[in-house]
């Protein structure tokens, strides 16, 4: 992985997703994008989000697992290929929620209104998918719904505002038109090249909001270890826990 590109840092280490000696490599400061495993080709909070995973749930081999929103690489690669229980979906607008989408192959679903019944999964899983739903506290419920009991919502979403209280970014009027209460912001999306648009800036009061909004206990897990490849800004874990 970017062998070809002048590396600004390079660190022998173990990767989690790889289970392995790896040497993680950056060629840009900003280690959050840029800080790739050489086996894996994920990034740190790719690293932290498995980490947690494996330490909490060690079976999760032979667990029913969805993630909504895959990346397409590291940690999403190896639940996809180890776990015979991983399924995916992805948000199309255009499609009917539940169906396939033929061309890409994956279900269509809204985090606001899943068609799954109540307790399929053991684990849910969303990688920076949080900051760009309209209506946050409605997807935390349903989550929360589909988990069994025992189960957990594991996952990231920037918490860029840290300490300061979470802030709408963009929402929806009563007319479905969108409301940007600041400047547009976009992230990279793997099914829109327009990009994702952000709708919430979250901090640490996310914990807060998730537990008394869907009744499921919320932990920030922060892990900063280079030895595993985990060290950026915005690379906290969540781990929501299904009573
Ligand atoms: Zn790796």
């Amino acid at each position: 992985m970017m062998t070809s590109e002048k590396a600004i840092f390079s660190h022998e280490g173990y990767c989690p997703i790889c289970e392995r000696n790896v040497e993680f490599r950056a060629n840009h400061t900003w280690f959050r994008d840029h800080l790739i495993c050489s086996g894996c080709g994920s990034i740190p909070r790719e690293r932290a989000l498995f980490k947690v995973i494996a330490e909490h749930f060690p079976n999760y081999r032979d667990l029913k697992i969805h993630e909504s929103s895959p990346g397409g690489r590291g940690a999403s690669i190896k639940l996809h290929r180890e776990c015979a229980g991983y399924s995916a979906s992805q948000f199309y607008p255009k499609i009917e929620r539940g169906n396939i989408n033929r061309t890409s192959g994956y279900r269509c679903e809204d985090l606001e209104h899943l068609t799954f019944e109540n307790e399929t999964f053991d684990l849910f899983i969303t990688q920076d998918v949080l900051e760009h739903i309209f209506h946050p506290e409605k997807a935390f419920i349903e989550i929360g719904r589909v988990l069994k009991s025992g189960g957990a919502h594991i996952f990231t979403t920037p918490l860029v505002n840290k300490a300061k209280k979470s802030e709408r970014w963009a929402s929806l009027s009563d007319k479905q038109e969108i409301i940007y209460h600041h400047e547009p912001e976009y992230h990279g999306n793997p099914v829109d090249p327009n990009g994702a648009l952000v709708t919430m800036h979250w901090g640490y009061d996310i914990a807060t909001l998730i537990t008394k909004e869907a009744h499921m206990p919320t932990t920030i897990i922060e892990i900063d270890n280079i030895n595993l490849g985990i060290r950026a800004e915005y690379i906290e874990v969540l781990a929501s826990w299904k009573l």
